[in-house]
């Protein structure tokens, strides 16, 4: 008998809709492979679902994803609905989403192929072999904290963080640096804010039920000069939202295209897995889109919310072999290209090579 599981699928807008559809090729390739059977259902978010329905975020699609084992995650957002009053944009409906599914922790793995070293804008010596994690606290923070507000003269926002929430994203920090180099890098601002010292106090204690793991502790401006100095000194990074936000996507820059990093928000109720970049409105409906993130993210669903491991090393295995055999999509093409191919190709041949 397969095992079956039940996945929640949100395309999104833009190229949500062809990369996701990728991403499900190569999960057929999979489940053929190793007798497993995915059951999707599809739902509505963000701008597409600001047509339909006038809500960004549904309540059936809430319902859906939280009844669901996992959900596959495109990307929204674009142009047509960038004029709408702030609650009523795309964007929101993510932030939303993300605090209704208790996603609290948001995983980044920041890895190199050694057939892409040439794509960063880091020397190769710099960057080869870099492997990091970046663990960021999502639904807390200076994007969630009361008070908040604005008048004509004055803005204003509040980081919070309660030692609960700080705990709970410290011991993912601790339990994935255990299956890796056992190091963690805390990054906070504690020399100027109170909140920081709280964290920092916090993942000092919580590292003493991890007495094989390093913890030490970095300020925020000086992680955003060492990732690009010496990325290769972070195992894991464990991070707040705001600052996490930022350095992601700057780690994320280490690999060279946007269109390869994926992630995973995991938390109380569900996990969510989805590319780290946008619904990029500029080559929307072009079919040239890189679909790897997303993939790599389908990869990560297995491994941390299905427990299929080996599904989930044969999924990065048949990447690895893509790029080394030399395919490339067009933000890539200038690395290393064989043959420069487009959104469907790519997922196309990741599924026969799996
Ligand atoms: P973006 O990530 O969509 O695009 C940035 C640049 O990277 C663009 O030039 C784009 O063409 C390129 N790019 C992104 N993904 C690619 C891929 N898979 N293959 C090849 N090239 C790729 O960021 P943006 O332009 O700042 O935002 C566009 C929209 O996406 C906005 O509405 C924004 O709010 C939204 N957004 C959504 C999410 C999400 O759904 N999680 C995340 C970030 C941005």
């Amino acid at each position: 008998m397969p095992k079956n599981y039940n996945i929640s699928v949100i395309k999104g807008d833009g190229i949500g809709v062809e990369i996701v559809d990728q991403a499900i090729k190569v999960l057929g390739a999979v489940g053929k492979k190793f007798d497993i059977n995915f059951d999707y259902k599809e739902y509505l978010m963000g701008g597409c679902a600001i047509d339909a329905t006038g809500n960004p975020l549904p309540q059936e699609t809430i319902d859906g994803v939280l009844n669901s084992d996992a959900c596959l995650f495109g990307a929204i957002g674009g142009p047509k609905w960038d004029n709408l009053d702030r609650e009523l944009r795309p964007e929101s409906g993510l932030l939303r989403f993300r605090k209704e599914m208790g996603v609290f922790a948001n995983l980044r793995p920041a890895t190199v192929y050694d057939e892409l070293v040439d794509a960063s804008s880091l020397k190769p010596e710099v960057i080869k072999g870099v492997d990091i994690m970046v663990v960021r606290e999502l639904i807390g923070g200076i994007y969630f904290g009361e008070p908040k507000g604005k008048t004509e003269t004055k803005g204003w926002n509040t980081m919070v963080y309660t030692v609960e929430e700080i705990e709970r994203i410290a011991h993912v920090a601790f339990k994935l640096a255990m299956k890796r180099d056992k190091r963690v890098c805390s990054i906070d601002k504690a020399n100027v804010l109170d909140v920081s010292q709280l964290w920092r106090d916090t993942t000092e204690r919580i590292a003493k039920e991890y007495p094989e793991v390093e913890l030490t502790h970095m300020y925020v401006d000086n992680c955003a000069m060492q990732l690009i100095a010496n990325p290769r000194q972070f195992d894991v990074i464990l991070t707040g939202n705001i600052f996490g936000d930022i350095l992601s996507d700057e780690a994320s820059m280490l690999s060279g295209s946007i269109g390869l990093l994926p992630s995973a928000s995991t938390g109380l109720k569900t996990a969510v897995y989805e590319p780290i970049h946008g619904s990029a409105p500029d080559i929307a409906g072009l079919g040239i889109a890189n679909p790897i993130a997303t993939i790599a993210s389908a990869s990560m669903m297995l491994r941390y919310s299905l427990d299929e491991e080996d599904a989930a090393d044969a999924i990065d295995a048949a990447i690895k072999k893509t790029m080394a055999d030399g395919y490339r999509t067009g933000d890539l093409a200038a690395y290393d290209c064989k043959e420069q191919v487009n959104c469907t190709q790519m997922g196309d041949i990741i599924a026969s090579n799996i």
